[in-house]
């Protein structure tokens, strides 16, 4: 693919002093785990320099690469194609580790849930959804977190509302998907090492482009041939407007972009979706063109719009109209996805027949729209529930829970 130079609407460095904050520390906490160096998440650059370090060959970490993410190693003792020394050496001084499982569901549609306790006591939620259509028969895609909480406050997500912790390391970002295929592989006795994700999706906890490095890492390894190798059309980074990262992104790494949009109109998204007052629409949409623009016409790159639908808010005629003026000249195709309600949320989902109503405008206006079906509803697992737990409560959180009382407090008094 021939790749068009870009430059950002807006090459201002302000965003960039607030990206990746604690990248040195995410970075070094993806390198060192209980003394030892872990493995999991190491780029093979970095591997190459690791076993440089131990006086061995660089090619020993495609080795290894293949042994920790084709085969499922952790144990050095198994990695049978190196020698008996280079074993004892690894056992010693590195430790292949992927954040601690503490809490699983499975659910009968069968959605997987997983919750992560990371380094800092925090937890992290990962879903696996299985495709429920004959036509992509054997599709699992892995909804993956990027970092502890999220500082972009979108006004309709729980995981806004619990505020900022860290960034997730490339070892806690890698290890998600490393730990959803050891599940199948656990599921069978004798079974053979396979790995069942065909989809991953940065979609979970936490806004992907402000955690960038750790990010691209993670999906380099879901890329490369000697870890996951999966196609680029199927690692998906969703992102909610970091513009100057999206240039950036279409730099580093060729995958597949998602827009939480979520608004037509520039008012309406600075409420939903408050990095909107930074980044508006049209600087958005413009890296988005600039995103998929290509000049092999075979290659037919499109972005996905996410659009969460929400009762009264977003969700009119006129709204669909102003989407499909927003999107005329940008090849997308339209996620319409129902609103999941949390605790305490203000909003409620549209009716069916709204979202359908909605979806047809789309559609006629040659739109390729679909309606996500809600999935693994029983175990909390659809999307806007990857609500995690964070150990830090910020102020936002405790203005949030302050808001919630304060609102059931006035209920009690309204039924005095
Ligand atoms: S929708 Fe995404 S970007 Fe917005 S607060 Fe939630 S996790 Fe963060």
């Amino acid at each position: 693919m021939t790749k068009i130079p870009m430059q950002p609407a807006d090459s201002s460095p302000a965003v960039d002093t607030r990206i990746n904050p604690s990248n040195s520390n995410s970075e070094q906490g993806a390198m060192q785990a209980n003394s030892k160096t872990n493995l999991l998440g190491m780029s093979q650059a970095q591997l190459g320099e690791f076993f440089k370090q131990l006086g061995e060959k660089p090619f020993r970490a495609t080795q290894v690469m293949k042994w920790i993410y084709q085969h499922g190693v952790t144990d050095f003792e198994q990695m049978t194609n190196l020698s008996k020394g280079l074993r004892d050496k690894l056992t010693q001084q590195a430790c292949v580790e992927p954040p601690e499982v503490v809490h699983k569901e499975f659910s009968d549609d069968g959605t997987r849930k997983w919750v992560f306790k990371v380094a800092g006591g925090s937890l992290v939620e990962t879903v696996l959804i299985p495709a429920d259509d004959s036509k992509v028969n054997g599709r699992k895609t892995l909804c993956i977190s990027s970092q502890v909480g999220c500082a972009l406050d979108c006004s309709f997500c729980s995981t806004g509302k619990q505020g900022f912790e860290r960034d997730l390391t490339a070892a806690e970002i890698i290890g998600q998907l490393w730990v959803a295929n050891a599940s199948y592989m656990q599921d069978t006795d004798n079974a053979e090492w396979q790995n069942e994700v065909t989809n991953v999706v940065m979609m979970g906890m936490g806004e992907p482009l402000l955690n960038y490095k750790p990010v691209v890492a993670s999906m380099s390894l879901m890329l490369s041939d000697h870890a996951y190798g999966l196609s680029k059309r199927r690692v998906t980074l969703s992102t909610s407007g970091v513009v100057p990262k999206m240039y950036d992104l279409y730099k580093d790494i060729d995958v597949a972009l998602a827009i939480s949009l979520h608004a037509p109109n520039d008012e309406l998204r600075n409420e939903l979706v408050p990095i909107n007052k930074k980044y508006p629409l049209s600087e958005l949409i413009t890296a988005a063109k600039a995103y998929v623009h290509d000049n092999n016409p075979r290659h037919k790159k499109h972005v996905t719009i996410e659009y969460v639908m929400l009762a009264g808010v977003n969700d009119s005629d006129e709204h669909a109209h102003q989407l499909v003026a927003l999107l005329e000249d940008l090849p997308s195709k339209i996620n319409l996805i129902p609103f999941n309600p949390f605790p305490h949320a203000p909003y409620e989902r549209s009716s069916n027949n709204r979202i359908h109503a909605f979806s047809n405008i789309l559609n006629n206006a040659g739109f390729v729209c679909t309606i996500r079906q809600t999935r693994g509803d029983d175990i909390d697992a659809a999307c806007g529930q990857l609500v995690g737990q964070v150990a830090d409560r910020t102020r936002r959180s405790a203005k949030w829970q302050q808001s919630i009382q304060q609102r059931q407090q006035q209920q009690l008094a309204d039924q005095d």
